[in-house]
């Protein structure tokens, strides 16, 4: 098929959970999908001031797109959940890019809001491919499509995460067979919003430390929408956040067991997180403490790499201790 032009899709935000079904979409379409690169050595943020990390990396990365694309491909993200919304921010960063790019790029900015019914992922897909001038049915094909590849992406998930270097976790390349490797001592779980879990700007790449330091990473991922559903049921106010309702049944979920350590990554200017923290602190406290070892690592632009990692060696000591 006759290519049609570029897709730019910044590496930054819900790209870290969803970036296999968007990119099979608009190839699909006949549309080529560029993304854009790290920070790079110099490591320069381009950012509205008072924003939070993974908000100024949306931003630098579209900027290192722009001249590259014919559209930038920003969804206006209100709610992923059928009953909950997404942090306030997704709704506005398509008007941040916008404003940011001062008109010089289109935006694909459909509204994605799955507790409307007519906004469904699969109708916001279809406006998106009519603005490419698919008709509705090139538009369902291709959905289709990307939406069996993205299923089957998920299915590889925890040996993804643990057999590819992180650069490497979102190419859509199946993952290597598994091989006889040694068997890691620690199973612990990181959790967090996707993008402070994969994006290794943010988080200096903490999860390859890990691996190295002999800890076998479970996400969030792996866990159920029921079994998130049952940790949450209970609490006297209900998170209407699905990332933060996530992150909190996750945490409740493997603080209760199955793994030997979980660490929380949260984002330092994240107003959710702050409250999420509080929720965990108060049912720690009810339910007289943990016996998992628990680490909380906040990140910011100026999170230093060894900072991060000497906390992850004292914590490795403390499975180890707990362990043997
Ligand atoms: S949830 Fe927190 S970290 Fe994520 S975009 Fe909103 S404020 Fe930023």
């Amino acid at each position: 098929m006759e290519e049609k032009g570029r897709i730019g899709i910044p590496k930054a935000l819900m790209y870290y959970r969803y970036f296999p079904l968007w990119k099979v979409f608009f190839e699909e379409l006949g549309w080529r999908v560029i993304v854009s690169g790290g920070l790079g050595r110099r490591g320069e943020l381009r950012y509205l001031e008072d924003s939070c990390l993974p908000m100024k990396l949306l931003l630098t990365h579209c900027m290192d797109l722009k001249d590259r694309a014919d559209h930038l491909f920003v969804p206006r993200l209100v709610s992923l959940h059928r009953s909950f919304i997404m942090c306030p921010k997704f709704r506005g960063a398509p008007d941040i890019v916008r404003l940011a790019m001062e008109e010089s790029v289109s935006i694909l900015d459909e509204t994605i809001d799955l507790r409307v019914r007519e906004h469904s992922m699969l109708r916001s897909f279809l406006r998106s491919g009519q603005r490419l001038g698919a008709t509705e049915k090139e538009g369902k094909r291709a959905f289709q499509r990307a939406e069996k590849c993205f299923v089957s992406f998920q299915q590889g998930w925890e040996d993804r995460v643990n057999r590819l270097p992180s650069e490497q976790v979102f190419h859509l390349a199946p993952p290597p067979e598994p091989t006889e490797t040694p068997k890691k001592p620690f199973r612990v779980a990181f959790v967090g919003h996707p993008y402070n879990l994969f994006d290794t700007d943010v988080n200096k790449d903490i999860l390859s430390f890990a691996k190295n330091l002999g800890m076998r990473i479970i996400t969030p991922e792996g866990l159920s929408e029921k079994e998130i559903d049952a940790q949450v049921s209970d609490l006297s106010k209900e998170i209407y956040w699905s990332s933060g309702r996530e992150i909190v049944g996750s945490l409740f979920y493997f603080l209760s067991g199955g793994v030997d350590g979980v660490v929380f990554l949260t984002s330092f200017k994240c107003g959710i997180d702050a409250l999420l923290q509080e929720f965990v602190r108060r049912r720690l406290k009810l339910r007289g403490g943990t016996p998992i070892p628990f680490l909380i690592l906040s990140l910011d632009e100026h999170s230093g790499r060894e900072g991060l990692t000497t906390r992850l060696e004292a914590f490795k000591d403390v499975l180890e201790q707990r362990k043997y």
